[in-house]
């Protein structure tokens, strides 16, 4: 039986000894007990959401030394240091840690754009494969 319960219970038999003063006090209490439930849930949201923060940072650290930058792009490279297309936002990685692909705009317009922070990156150069194989180390 929870808190809540335990006060919900206290003010029934409050209420069959016909005893208002200790039923008012009861409901306060019960009042508070819901208000302080809400508060909790409240923290563990927060909690939640911090360390989904500190997994996502986790993440940028362990993958910090496969972010390689040419010319003011920034890629992953994989193993053998070939960068991965698409180029990840500038933007994002340098101020958030955070990994965002860029898009291009459209079809037809080799500009891209990050769906994050909504940041245009210029025209995609055209990169030699092996663009990273002396830098990556
Ligand atoms: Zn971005």
């Amino acid at each position: 039986m929870g808190l809540y319960e335990a006060l919900k219970d206290a003010v029934s038999v409050a209420q069959k000894a016909d005893n208002i003063e200790i039923m008012r006090a009861l409901f306060e209490a019960q009042k508070q007990a819901l208000d302080v439930l809400d508060l909790l849930r409240e923290k563990d949201d927060i909690i939640r959401a911090l360390e989904k923060e500190v997994d996502r940072l986790k993440e940028s650290v362990r993958i910090r030394g496969n972010v390689k930058e040419w010319q003011g792009w920034f890629f992953l490279v994989d193993e053998d240091k070939n960068w991965k297309y698409p180029p990840i936002c500038p933007r994002c990685w340098q101020v958030d840690a955070r990994i965002v692909y860029l898009n291009r705009i459209s079809a037809t317009n080799s500009i891209m754009r990050c769906l994050q922070c909504n940041s245009t990156a210029g025209h995609m150069p055209s990169i030699p494969k092996d663009a990273f194989q002396d830098r990556a180390a």
